[in-house]
């Protein structure tokens, strides 16, 4: 399988690791949004949340906690954690990760996005569509 990640947590390619374990691979991310740019990676390849082992997805919160207490020396105002799915939402590496992204105020990393106006018709139609499902 031709999988960047894969070969990264093989070691075939070198990556800047911050942390391993049994289940995951914590590495700087090499095209960074901002200084600290870090990616949590599972260790088994699985494409996204969708096909994700759920026993290892509950230890992947507990782990950002932990780096982004780590990330923490780099005195940051904020910090995003963003998880991709699929190429439609910004997924270009097709293999489980996290991303924790330090933030300073005013540094314009664009993550952040405006909401729209909608009705509480809309709202409501589409509660009972999702709850139904
Ligand atoms: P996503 O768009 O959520 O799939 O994120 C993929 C991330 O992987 C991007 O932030 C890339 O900068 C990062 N990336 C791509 N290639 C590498 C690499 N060789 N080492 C570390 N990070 C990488
Ligand atoms: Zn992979």
């Amino acid at each position: 399988m031709d999988c960047i990640f894969c070969k990264i947590i093989n070691k075939e390619i070198p990556s800047f690791i911050l942390r391993e374990d049994d289940d995951f691979l914590v590495i700087l991310d090499r095209f960074p949004a901002s200084v600290g740019h870090t990616l949590i990676i599972s260790k088994t390849h699985s494409e996204d949340i969708f096909s994700i082992d759920r026993g290892i997805l509950k230890k992947a919160m507990p782990l950002a906690l932990d780096v982004a207490n780590k990330l923490r020396v780099l005195n940051f105002d904020g910090l995003n954690i963003v998880q991709n799915n699929r190429k439609a939402a910004g997924q270009t590496v097709f293999h489980f990760h996290m991303h924790l992204i330090p933030r300073w105020e005013g540094d314009s990393v664009p993550i952040n996005f405006a909401g729209r106006e909608v009705s509480v018709e809309e709202l409501e139609e589409l509660r009972d569509r999702i709850i139904n499902a």
